[in-house]
This record gives C-alpha cells, structure tokens and sequence, in this order.
C-alpha cells in the first residue's frame, strides 16, 4: 500500500497548505460572524484549482484520485471546516453522477459547470424532514410523463442549497418497493424549484445549509441517473467514497485543535513553569496525537481502496466516526488545555469544538457509521476460523 500522490497531486496539495494559510485561516474567524456563504474564500479556491476535483478528464474534469482530494480536504479542513465544506460540497453532489452517469449526461449536465469563469454548486438532495438516517423512506416523489419526470418534494439540510445550480435528487419512482424504488435524478436550477428555510446552525457557520423545495418540477428523461430503482444502490456507492472526504476534513480539525493546543501549552507558565511539562497535560497532547495519526492513516486507507474499485464501505466507516470523533475529542482538549482561554471566541479552539461537532452528524450519523461496520464484520466473520476449536452450541458449550 502507497499513500504517495503524483507529481501533480503532490502539487495541488501544497498549493491547499499554502491557500488555506494565506486565505482560509487568517479569516475564518472574522468571516464567521457574518454567518453566510464565504463567496471570496471560495472564488479564489476554484480559480487555485481546489474545486470539483473526481470530475473524470473525459467530462472536463482534473480527474483526480480520492487519494489526493483527501489531502486537499485535510489540508483546507485544517484552515476552518466551514469552508472546507464549502469548497468540497460538489464533491458530495457530483459523485452520484460521476458513480451512475454516462460521460455523455457528464458533459451535458456537469461539464458546463465546472468550466466556467465564476464557481458553480451542486446540491446533493437526500434528507428530508422525516428521512434522516432511513434514507429509503424520502416521500419526494418523480411520475414519468410521457419523456419526461415530474418531481415534487422538500428536501432539507442541503448545504450550498441557495447557492446550487444542479442538484442532485433522489426520489421515489415506485413507493410501493421502498429503497427499491428509489431514483436519483440531475435537476437544473429552474421554474419550480425553490428555496426554503436557512438552517441556522451551532458551527461551521461558514457554510449554508437550506430546504430545496421542488413543486412540479419537469425534467427530461436524460435526467435520470442510471437506471429508475438504482437510486439507493448509487446513494450507497457514493456515500462509501466521500465518508473519507469528510474524514480528512475531520483530520484536519483533529491536527489543528492538537496544534493550537501544543502552542500554548509552550507558553502558558503556571506553578513556574510552562503547563506543557505537567504530566497531565503532555499525556493529553500524547493522546490527541496519536488520534491526528491513526484518523489520517484510516482516512487515507479508505481512499486507497476506493480509487481501486475495492470494497470501501467497512473501511470508510472507520474512518469517519474514527476521524470525526478523534476530531471532537481533539477539540474538547484543546479547550481544556487552554483553560479560560480555550472557552472565548477570540481564541481559536472554541470554534473547532462548535465545527468538529457536526462531522460527526452529517453524512451518515457515526451511529450509523457503526452499524455499516458492525454489520460488515459480523458478515465477515460467520465463516472466521480463529484455529481455536470450540462449538458455542455444543454439549459442554454455552448455547445461545
Ligand atoms: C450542517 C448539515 C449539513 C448537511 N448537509 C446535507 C446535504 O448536503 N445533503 C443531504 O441530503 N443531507 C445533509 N445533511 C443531513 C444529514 O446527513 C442528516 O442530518 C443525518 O444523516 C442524520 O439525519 P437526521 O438529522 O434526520 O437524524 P436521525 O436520522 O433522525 O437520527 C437521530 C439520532 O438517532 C440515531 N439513529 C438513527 N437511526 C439509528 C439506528 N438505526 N441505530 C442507532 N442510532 C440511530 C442517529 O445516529 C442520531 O443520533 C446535513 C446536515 C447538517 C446538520
């Protein structure tokens, strides 16, 4: 296993260190008491190259490896998570597409998008009010007429909602058959769509979350992604690959919270000494690194096998609640760490904490992260031979 990137790979993620060093972390915070989209931040993001970076060469795209957008995302997510979700949403968007698309549908529907001179959003349209984690019972509904799809439904949650010009639907075609019957269409913004209520949020203030709210809507039939009834399987298929995007945003906090809270604990002096050389402390620096370790290693693990068409899911689980717990963790030390200090706003770690917290919610709960992985080893290890011998429903055995 190789974690190296190409030479151009390696190129665009010390143009991210850089980029998230001279525009992401030095305003960050200013930008986030306006608590809207960062528009600047993310113009010059997609003008550095950062953006839409799995859209495949054949569709206009840099056709870069998960591998790599996960160092981009480490890198932009160590800035401010805010952002970062900013600039990798299309990531989430366009990847349903580029899972069920044909090039054909990439170039008409996407390519337009990602080549021209200002930045384009996609919205990626799941959840909805009374389908969370049960991504199957969406009640947003898509009637074929004649060649073309009706949609109608209120979605919600949808980051870069207000901002998006396609967006990516899933949608019932046959209610009766639950996740079976679940379809995943390209929407252009247009008549009938419509934007709802702006979530108001804890952290990551630097991104907007709204309802899209979509009455009667008229698509072609070249809208729809795949075939009608994969729309759950590619919803699957795609959350497996960008759990790790979310991840390496998730190490990036974890590294910045460890970071910030190593600075201080050099300078703050208490009892005539700096608070670093208290045991409690470097133990708690100690553990909060070995967390930025094991959650990169995980993050790039997962990527590695998803660039290669490998099973992914189990992995990239891992990775997510691993990395976003490591980075709430992270952040919640780092507060203790800097003592008074940690809780005002001026200072920078109070923010991680209010930001790590969401990486742990979206995009599939880390509960329901637990169940992919509990279910996946519990499949894998039905027919496990251990070399110790023992039947569990044997004579002498426990039976269960
Ligand atoms: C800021 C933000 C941005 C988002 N961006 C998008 C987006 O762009 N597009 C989009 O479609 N969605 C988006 N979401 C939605 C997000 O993916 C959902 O909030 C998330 O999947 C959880 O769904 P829910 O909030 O309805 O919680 P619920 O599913 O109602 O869960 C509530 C609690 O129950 C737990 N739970 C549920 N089922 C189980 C189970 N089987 N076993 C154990 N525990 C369980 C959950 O883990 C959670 O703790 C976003 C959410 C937020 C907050």
């Amino acid at each position: 296993m190789d974690f190296s990137l190409t030479k151009e790979e390696q190129e665009l993620y010390e143009k991210a260190k850089t980029f998230t060093k001279e525009h992401i972390t030095p305003k960050a915070h200013e930008l986030e008491k306006k608590d809207e989209f960062p528009a600047d931040v993310v113009q010059k993001a997609y003008e550095a190259g950062l953006m839409n970076l799995h859209i495949p060469k054949e569709a206009g795209g840099p056709g870069m490896s998960l591998l790599a957008e996960t160092f981009v995302s480490e890198a932009t997510g160590y800035g401010c998570a805010g952002i970062a979700t900013s600039i990798m949403c299309n990531n989430l968007a366009f990847a349903p597409l580029v899972i069920g698309a044909t090039i054909d549908q990439l170039k008409k529907y996407v390519q337009p998008l990602i080549t021209e001179k200002e930045p384009k959003f996609g919205g990626f349209c799941l959840t909805e009010r009374k389908a969370g984690s049960d991504a199957a019972g969406v009640a947003t509904r898509a009637e074929r007429d004649g060649d073309e799809y009706i949609i109608n439904g209120t979605k919600c949650f949808i980051t870069n909602g207000p901002q998006s010009s396609l967006f990516t639907v899933f949608a019932s075609t046959q209610p009766e058959l639950k996740h079976k019957g679940l379809s995943v269409f390209m929407v252009p913004k247009q008549k009938g769509v419509k934007i709802g209520h702006i979530e108001n949020k804890m952290g990551q203030l630097n991104s907007v979350q709204s309802e899209v709210i979509f009455e009667d809507v008229r698509v072609p039939q070249d809208c729809l992604v795949g075939k009608e009834g994969e729309g759950f399987k590619i919803a699957m298929m795609t959350l497996d690959k960008t759990r790790a995007g979310i991840a390496a945003i998730a190490t990036g906090v974890a590294q910045r919270a460890l970071d910030e809270a190593a600075r201080f604990a050099n300078i703050r002096h208490q009892f005539g000494k700096p608070i670093g050389r208290f045991q409690g402390i470097s133990f708690k620096l100690a553990d909060m690194g070995a967390r930025v370790a094991a959650a990169r290693l995980l993050t790039r693990y997962a990527a590695w096998l998803a660039d290669r068409d490998l099973p992914v899911s189990k992995d990239s689980s891992y990775a997510k609640f691993f990395a976003s717990d490591a980075a709430m963790e992270n952040a919640t030390d780092a507060v203790q760490i800097m003592g008074g200090y940690g809780y005002l706003s001026e200072y920078p770690v109070e923010k991680l904490m209010r930001d790590a917290k969401l990486l742990q919610i979206y995009e599939g709960t880390n509960e329901v992260q637990r169940l992919v992985a509990g279910g996946a080893i519990l499949k894998d290890s039905i027919n496990l031979d251990t070399g110790f011998h023992v039947e569990y429903d044997g004579k002498d055995a426990p039976t269960f």
